[in-house]
């Protein structure tokens, strides 16, 4: 993520605040700059009070546009249901800023043309909402905004890690699929690579479904794919290597922002990597990104560890999986097909 300076005192100002905290200024974030501004003269999000939307509006009234991709959202007397909705919409924000940077700009719905993204936000207080993409219109239950709630879930399901953030970045590697993937190119076309590495996506996916929670990941699964979810199906498969992408991408920009460098001997480097790579780097190589997050993740798990909280990245990279991450890395670069 970026980091951000008051325009009027030039203090560290984070991406979710509304008002400096040093001087006082009310601020709003600009999309179009990625960047934060006065608020005086300026219109803010119309869900500036209803979930504390710290965005810019166009024209008073409107919503901002990451609200504009939210097609439906909780009944507003639900107050828990708009709290969580409010922690869900804020890892939307952060999430269409990275794409931004990624050239994977998202756009709301235009179902006449059937283009873009739309997201119902719902809410259930007994998990019946399921999450998942579905042509163009992504499904989340704001409920896993609630911590309590969200680690039963993860527990139940031996996952090592779930986040709001985390179904963000999955869920959005299905809407861009068939855009990055080119569907409809033939032999030699960009899907027959993905299907050399990521398998054939054709295959029934309820059947895969089926399977997976009969008999759970195939052995030895961890070389090759990087999570037990991702074993599933191809679709899952790209989803879950997508959503890596995006975390180590996101991370490694934080990282080299505050100027971080870590010492690993075990990776036979005894001098400090220092993270560089930024998110809108669009020449940096996959190795570069391999070598600098295999880095920080070693430091940053320990610092988690030294603090009794679980590993901030719980995944280990085998082979197969950069290879798989390094095909999602020349797919981003070369931006999706019209
Ligand atoms: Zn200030
Ligand atoms: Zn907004
Ligand atoms: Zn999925």
């Amino acid at each position: 993520m970026l980091r951000f300076a008051c325009p009027v005192c030039a203090r560290e100002v984070f991406f979710d605040d509304r008002r400096c905290r040093s001087c006082g200024t009310e601020l709003v974030f600009d999309r179009g700059t990625a960047d934060f501004v006065p608020a005086e003269d300026r219109n803010r999000c119309a869900n500036a009070e209803v979930i504390r939307c710290p965005w810019m509006a166009h024209h008073p009234g409107a919503f901002c546009t990451a609200c504009q991709l939210t097609r439906r959202r909780p009944d507003p007397a639900n107050r828990e249901a708009v709290r969580n909705w409010a922690a869900a919409e804020q890892a939307k924000r952060h999430v269409v800023v990275e794409l931004d940077r990624l050239g994977l700009s998202l756009q709301p719905r235009n179902e006449t043309e059937g283009t873009g993204l739309a997201i119902d936000m719902e809410w259930s207080d007994d998990g019946s909402v399921t999450i998942g993409h579905n042509d163009g219109v992504i499904t989340l239950d704001a409920a896993e905004a609630d911590d309590a709630r969200r680690e039963r879930l993860r527990s139940r399901l031996a996952e090592p890690y779930r986040t709001m953030l985390g179904h963000l970045r999955h869920e959005i590697g299905h809407y861009w699929w068939p855009l990055l993937v080119d569907q409809a190119s033939g032999e030699g076309g960009r899907l027959a690579e993905v299907r050399k590495l990521f398998g054939d996506e054709r295959a029934d996916y309820q059947d895969a479904i089926d399977a997976h929670y009969a008999d759970g990941p195939p052995d030895g699964w961890r070389s090759r794919f990087v999570s037990a979810y991702a074993t599933m199906h191809p679709w899952e498969d790209w989803a879950e290597t997508f959503a890596h992408y995006l975390h180590i991408r996101d991370t490694l920009d934080t990282a080299s922002r505050f100027g971080l460098a870590v010492r690993v001997p075990l990776l036979g480097v005894d001098k400090p990597v220092t993270a560089s790579v930024l998110a809108d780097d669009r020449d940096v190589e996959v190795e570069v990104l391999f070598r600098e997050w295999g880095a920080l993740t070693v430091a940053v798990n320990a610092l988690n560890r030294s603090m009794d909280q679980p590993d901030l990245y719980p995944f280990a990279l085998g082979g197969d999986v950069k290879a798989k991450l390094a095909m999602v890395h020349d797919l981003v670069l070369a931006g999706p097909v019209d």
